[in-house]
């Protein structure tokens, strides 16, 4: 084993002493009433595609985005997916995003017909770098009737998906003005970000609609499910519509105006949202005091523990370390995966993916960097508490 490896080790065990290892990255907590509420969906019948906790948890859920609406979806991928559509979205069409996500965010944008157009990171928020993203458009784009086009490939760029990368979020001030400039509508790729703001604004509050994810890995978890959330009533309408198979309300009558889908939440889902959501400050605060003691005890060392960005409040949903230049990044997973510490790389870009390696991009030498150098560590909400 290297050196490097031997210390990274070193630190996660004093850190995590007294936990049983394998350490998992990220495992769900359930200690609120997440059991009481199933059972009551179970007793009542209740489980399934309607149901008191479904409005219950949307209204939650908005309160806690500092949004009017939220509409709940079957995972987070629809619920971006159906972002897009509402933002307008359409075949050949191109959305600006970064490399650096999940492949949700690529994933939904195609869905569309429509092909993501990667743009590069920013080391220092994880996110999309705004100044670099400005030249490059100012450069390829110009500004017709019907929008905004893409000069080397001829196609419409519809809009701009900010991801927060782990849970710390971008520079917003600066995403919205650029935005503005170039009349794209944003959609927030928030699945990760549940509990964090930026200058006390909230996660989700920004775009045109945020998305949220509550997969079992995330923050808050209803097993798998997603939300829509929005300021803008009539698209919030348009969202529930259209995620519910486009059925107009009616006693008894099917009635279906338009081609849906069926993406709802069933209501056993919600219920165990609505109990997580009750306990999201105190995950904030486990998350962020585990954060406050990794931060301790990598500085000095040859990892840089990453810290919220500027402004931000971060829920740090998972931490990260990035390991200098010269480091074997698999052979240092593989020394922690024997050493029971089950830490994880991030995501393989985008751009480099077969089915994406053609997509329209600027220059990602730093996406390309920091694919090699980031490693998430474990971050359950128990190790914090
Ligand atoms: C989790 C996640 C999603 C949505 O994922 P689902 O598993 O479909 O709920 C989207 N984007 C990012 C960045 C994510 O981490």
């Amino acid at each position: 084993m290297s050196g490097a490896s031997a210390q990274l080790i070193g630190i996660l065990q004093d850190v995590l002493s007294g936990i049983q290892t394998p350490v998992p990255l990220h495992e769900p907590y359930f200690n609120g009433n997440e059991w009481a509420y199933v059972k009551e969906c179970i007793d009542t019948r209740w489980v399934s595609s309607v149901g008191s906790y479904v409005d219950l948890f949307e209204e939650k859920l908005a309160e806690h985005c500092g949004v009017k609406h939220a509409v709940v979806t079957v995972n987070g991928t629809q619920a971006l997916y159906v972002a897009c559509l509402l933002a307008g979205v359409e075949p050949d069409d191109e959305v600006l995003m970064p490399s650096l996500t999940f492949i949700a965010t690529a994933n939904a944008v195609s869905y569309c017909g429509a092909a993501p157009h990667f743009v590069e990171a920013d080391e220092a928020t994880l996110g999309i770098d705004i100044p670099k993203l400005d030249v490059y458009l100012t450069s390829i784009t110009e500004r017709r009737d019907d929008g905004l086009y893409n000069t080397n490939t001829g196609n419409r760029i519809a809009a701009i998906i900010p991801v927060h990368v782990f849970g710390h979020m971008c520079d917003m001030d600066a995403l919205t003005a650029l935005a503005d400039k170039y009349y794209l509508p944003i959609i927030e790729d928030a699945a990760e970000a549940l509990g964090s703001t930026y200058k006390n604004r909230p996660a989700g509050s920004f775009g045109q609609c945020g998305a949220l994810s509550f997969n079992g890995n995330k923050i808050v978890t209803t097993g798998g499910g997603g939300a829509i959330v929005t300021n803008d009533a009539e698209l919030a309408k348009r969202a529930k519509h259209i995620t519910t198979t486009a059925k107009q309300p009616h006693k008894w009558a099917f009635i279906h105006d338009e081609i849906g889908f069926n993406f709802r939440m069933p209501n056993i889902n919600a219920a165990l949202g609505c109990a997580q959501l009750e306990q999201l400050d105190g995950f904030v605060k486990a998350k962020r005091d585990l954060a406050a003691r990794y931060k301790k005890a990598f500085a000095g060392s040859d990892f840089e523990f990453f810290i919220e960005p500027e402004h931000v409040h971060s829920n740090y949903w998972l931490n990260l370390i990035k390991l200098g230049d010269s480091a074997d990044r698999d052979a240092m997973l593989d020394a922690l995966h024997g050493a029971g510490y089950l830490c994880r790389p991030v995501w393989q870009s985008m751009h480099t993916l077969p089915m994406y390696k053609d997509c329209p991009r600027m220059d990602l030498s730093v996406t390309e960097d920091l694919e090699q150098r980031i490693i998430n560590i474990p971050s359950s909400v128990t190790l914090g508490l």
